[in-house]
């Protein structure tokens, strides 16, 4: 990829034939308008480009290739950082967001007391798995379209977005018609048809990192996402597998400032699949937002002792409101708010 840089004082109309050339080559136009100056990205075999020509046109200032595997995720293509917008709510911004709600929808109970907690207690948006990826398949699976029905019934009761996994590719449109951000669990990080067709639809995706991933490959699945044209991405560092055994996961908290260097995209992390443990839940939250976490997604539930998933690392109700304070105390000492 290549990107072609205009100068501060480009026209629309300069812009509009640098844009051209670049379709008249074969090669797909990205568009990034930041607020110092608009790149733009082509996109496709750069062998076509002749520089040179390129450097004519009136309003180019530079013509530059992107070296790094990943193009439109770097911040190469895009100083200025990427806030997703939920009607008023906005990851990725000064303000950290926090999404909490129970593993699994269980009930309409069940979600609505989590999310009129949730809410009260500070959370912007509001969890739960309809699709659950289990280990065993004998395990609770979800309630599958049920599920994203109470979501919604709930979502709309209370007045707060969901985020909400999807599991297969045959389910993109469904959860799509649903969710108000599309979640891609760690465990399909790489299921590369999937991301593709989550890419082509309009709802904002959150992108956990695969428990095996690195950062690198986290980054070009964020890619194929923005390539499909879907730039409104949230990454999740939620835990990888290390030999160690004390925590579920180990939570690569040195992720959050390196993505953050790496990439303009907003960066979460998942303290509760991270650790796999209620009492290290806050401990990580803390860490996550001093370290740079544009926002947390937290497991929480109204009877953890009860849950069909993931009860040992769901923190009660009134815990969660107790993380929110202290959350907002360390996002004040960093220069955030809550
Ligand atoms: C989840 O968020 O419920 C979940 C299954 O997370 P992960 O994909 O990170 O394991
Ligand atoms: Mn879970």
């Amino acid at each position: 990829m290549m990107i072609v840089v205009l100068k501060k004082a480009a026209t629309i109309k300069e812009m509009a034939a640098v844009i051209k050339h670049i379709e008249a080559l074969g090669l797909k136009p990205h568009i990034s308008e930041g607020d110092e100056k608009t790149i733009i990205g082509a996109m496709g075999d750069e062998r076509v480009i002749d520089k040179d020509k390129l450097l004519g046109f009136e309003g180019v200032e530079a013509v530059i290739p992107i070296l790094k595997p990943y193009k439109l995720a770097s911040r190469e293509f895009k100083s200025d950082r990427t806030v997703v917008s939920l009607n008023g709510t906005k990851i990725g911004n000064s303000a950290v967001v926090v999404m909490a709600g129970p593993c699994a929808v269980e009930s309409y109970e069940q979600v609505l007391e989590a999310a009129i907690s949730a809410k009260e207690s500070g959370a912007k948006i509001l969890r739960g798995g309809a699709f659950k990826p289990r280990t065993s398949p004998y395990a609770f699976q979800g309630l599958g379209r049920k599920g994203l029905e109470i979501l919604a019934r709930v979502r709309d009761e209370v007045g707060i977005p969901i985020v909400t996994e999807c599991l297969s590719q045959d389910d993109v449109e469904l959860v799509s018609d649903y969710a108000d951000i599309i979640q891609i669990g760690a465990r399909n990080m790489q299921n590369f048809s999937m991301l593709e067709k989550v890419g082509k639809q309009s709802r904002p995706v959150l992108l956990k990192r695969g428990m095996m991933s690195t950062i690198e490959e986290l980054l070009m699945s964020a890619e194929y996402l923005l390539s499909n044209g879907n730039y409104n991405v949230i990454l999740c560092e939620r835990g990888i597998r290390t030999f160690e055994k004390m925590t579920r996961n180990t939570c690569d908290i040195a992720a959050v400032p390196v993505l953050r260097s790496l990439t303009h995209l907003p960066v979460i992390v998942d303290p509760s699949h991270a650790t796999g443990e209620r009492h290290l839940v806050t401990p990580l939250s803390l860490a996550a937002i001093a370290a740079g976490a544009d926002g947390l997604i937290i497991e929480i539930h109204p009877n953890p002792d009860k849950a069909m998933c993931d009860g040992y690392q769901s923190l009660h109700l009134e815990q969660f409101a107790q993380l929110m304070k202290q959350v907002s105390t360390v996002a004040q000492a960093v220069g955030r708010s809550v």
